[in-house]
């Protein structure tokens, strides 16, 4: 099949005709540029244009692209083996990259399961805190979740269930979704001074629900796909707190917060507070494969284990597949090797002054950026098909959803495709 130029689209026919692409309409599919290579911060289109990424492949790219040092972790792995089962083996990879997490989480983190994907993540975190609930308490009741909204944890059937109601699925599932508690977002900004009663709505629902709740699911300090929210980290203090008074677990989704977007290793390290259960995804891989973790406390990984079932119910066919957690242990070493915190609030100051200009268009409602994280919130809803028609003729890769206008590069971004990124994403909201 042929690539046809319509309106200085690439579109594959075949591709139009046969391909879903996320979230998009077969009878009426969003343009799709068709991608030949990437190297660095840059994307090279099939008809030799670059494009300067914006997006780290949806918060995962985070070293760019065709990085040596990973593209050698796997050619060396493949040799040895793409992928052997997990139940009754084990391998140097796996074991490899359970230790260097162990580094990096937070000090109570003990227990590790590697699985498929982020929303796989979170299904097994939201099993972990079932089992260990239940297996606790001897109540069969306490298995509901709280979550607070504006959040987003992925499209599987239970990480749809507890994304924002309205910006989230739950309009086109409806009752086949369980039903969840939900807390307003919380409204304190990060770097605003606290308002104290920010925590009151989701004390109260904890305080007149906690005979039902195994856990309380959010994302911390960045709320991301749900809203690009950036919130105070006391919030997390107070959560944590209430957790611990009413006796429910605590999962923090660090999936696209982890591995330096906010500026530390993961964003709990804002609020010092750390969770009972963690999921970590995207950029764990650097954007080569798919593979996730959830790590938790020895405590609650030994309550599952003394309860009715005995062990942890889950076991996905490529559990810890040893091409994904040899590509890991490589992005995490050169995460350690550099000087990240550097690295990142230098990424942070320039997004600051080279998105400033655009909170004088009138578009435009509020300009944040926190870590390597850049957002720019408009008035209205953004045409997301006609907005990438614009980037890329002025050579960038940016996608917004709703009303935000976001980036969050790769780290490898220099600092002039870094301006001309920032300048050309002000000039398509132009
Ligand atoms: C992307 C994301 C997920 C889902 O990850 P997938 O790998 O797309 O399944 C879950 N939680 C957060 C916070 C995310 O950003």
């Amino acid at each position: 099949m042929e690539t046809v130029i319509d309106n200085n689209v690439l579109h594959d026919a075949f591709d139009r005709e046969h391909l879903w692409h996320p979230y998009t309409s077969t009878i009426d599919p969003l343009p799709t540029y068709k991608v030949d290579s990437a190297r660095g911060a840059r994307l090279r289109l099939a008809d030799g244009r670059e494009l300067i990424d914006g997006m780290s492949s949806w918060w995962a790219a985070c070293h760019g692209y065709n990085h040596p040092a990973i593209n050698s972790a796997v050619e060396t792995q493949i040799k040895k083996m793409s992928h052997v089962m997990f139940g009754g083996l084990t391998h140097d990879p796996a074991i490899e990259l359970g230790k260097l997490l162990l580094e990096i989480a937070p000090p109570s983190m003990h227990n590790i399961f590697y699985a498929d994907s982020g929303s796989v993540a979170i299904e097994v975190a939201m099993k972990m805190a079932v089992q260990a609930s239940v297996a606790k308490s001897g109540d069969h009741r306490k298995t509901n979740f709280v979550t607070i909204r504006s959040g987003y944890h992925g499209d599987t059937w239970n990480a749809m269930s507890v994304c924002d109601p309205v910006t989230g699925m739950h309009g086109a599932f409806g009752p086949a979704l369980p039903i969840r508690y939900f807390a307003p977002a919380p409204s304190t900004p990060f770097g605003a001074e606290w308002n104290p009663a920010d925590i009151e709505p989701l004390e109260k629902i904890i305080a007149g629900h906690c005979d039902e709740l195994a856990a309380l699911i959010l994302e911390p300090v960045v709320q991301g796909a749900g809203g690009m929210r950036f919130y105070h980290p006391q919030y997390l203090v107070e959560a944590r707190k209430l957790c611990d008074r009413y006796g429910i677990y605590l999962i923090f989704d660090e999936i696209a917060t982890g591995f330096w977007r906010t500026g530390r290793w993961f964003a709990w390290e804002h609020a010092g507070v750390q969770p009972d259960i963690m999921c970590i995804g995207k950029g764990l891989t650097a954007g080569y494969m798919t593979m996730s973790a959830v790590l938790t406390t020895r405590d609650v990984a030994d309550t599952i284990s003394k309860g009715e079932a005995g062990v942890m119910m889950h076991g996905p066919t490529f559990m810890a597949n040893p091409l994904a957690c040899a590509v890991a242990v490589a992005s995490v070493r050169l995460l350690k090797s550099q000087d990240m915190a550097s690295r990142v609030a230098k990424l942070e100051s320039q997004m600051k002054s080279l998105l400033a200009p655009a909170r004088e268009l009138p578009q435009v409602k509020e300009v944040r950026v926190l870590g390597s994280i850049g957002v720019i919130e408009m008035m209205e809803p953004v045409n997301v098909g006609e907005f990438q028609v614009k980037c890329v003729e002025r050579g960038i890769w940016v996608r917004p959803f709703g009303r935000n206008v976001y980036i969050m590069p790769p780290y490898v971004i220099s600092d002039e495709d870094l301006e001309t990124l920032c300048r050309e994403m002000i000039n398509c909201i132009r």
